[in-house]
């Protein structure tokens, strides 16, 4: 069957850079774009708004029963180019980047029913192809079939240091060792939970992008989606 639109899953650990690759490649093919992680961050920011997190505990009866009130949507920026979440029709894209949501998105993510909602959302998204997803679990669950898996790596230092100046040309006042921090809890839960945990896949291709520029990365994905489309 001749396959023209893709669908590509990207997964990695956070701040590895997954979510510049999967933009640059959805803009070159003109493909949707999906982050996965701003559904989970939008349902932290819901539950912090609404109290469902207080005093560092994590309400999970109530994230739970709040699902359905829960209404999750991207809409592109015509000026960026770039999909952005609205929660409830309100553009939220800005605010899910704060080290608050940061804190508690890992301990969203893990729970059952949310990730089952997500899932279901995310899969729809993806039925027509054409599409570039990135995450966690985007090739071992949510498409396993998916024509192209790329698992993007980098070390914790290299991931440090660009999360640390993103924050930092944000305004953000935090110190690096925060940050890192941050994402070497965030990697500790997603790699250990029990729903979908972050894992590589045995037909994923591993970049390790340490030592690349975007550039350079995006060129050697795109060499591989050229081979797939090739091959069709
Ligand atoms: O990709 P990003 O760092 O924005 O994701 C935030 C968090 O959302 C991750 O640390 C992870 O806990 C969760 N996540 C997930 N599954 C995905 C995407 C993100 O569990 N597919």
């Amino acid at each position: 069957m001749l396959k023209d639109k893709l669908v590509i899953a990207i997964d990695g650990h956070s701040s590895c850079g997954k979510s510049t690759l999967a933009k640059a490649i959805a803009r070159k093919l003109d493909y949707v774009f999906i982050d996965s992680g701003a559904m989970y961050r939008a349902v932290t920011y819901y539950a912090l708004k609404n109290k469902m997190i207080v005093n560092d505990l994590i309400q999970i009866e109530k994230i739970i029963k709040s699902l359905p009130k829960i209404d999750l949507e991207f809409k592109l920026n015509r000026i960026t180019k770039t999909p952005e979440i609205f929660l409830n029709g309100k553009n939220i894209a800005d605010d899910i980047r704060k080290p608050e949501i940061a804190n508690f998105v890992s301990q969203v993510a893990e729970i059952k029913e949310v990730r089952q909602k997500l899932v279901s959302e995310q899969q729809k998204m993806g039925t027509n192809g054409g599409i570039v997803m990135d995450g966690r679990d985007i090739g071992s669950v949510v498409f396993p079939n998916a024509d192209l898996k790329f698992f993007v790596t980098a070390d914790i230092e290299t991931r440090t240091t660009r999360r640390f100046e993103e924050l930092q040309a944000k305004g953000v006042k935090i110190s690096i060792q925060e940050v890192q921090a941050n994402l070497l809890k965030r990697d500790q839960i997603d790699t250990t939970r029990i729903e979908s945990p972050l894992v590589k896949v045995h037909d994923a291709i591993t970049i390790d992008n340490s030592k690349l520029s975007r550039e350079e990365q995006l060129t050697i994905a795109l060499d591989y989606i050229d081979a797939i489309i090739s091959q069709n």
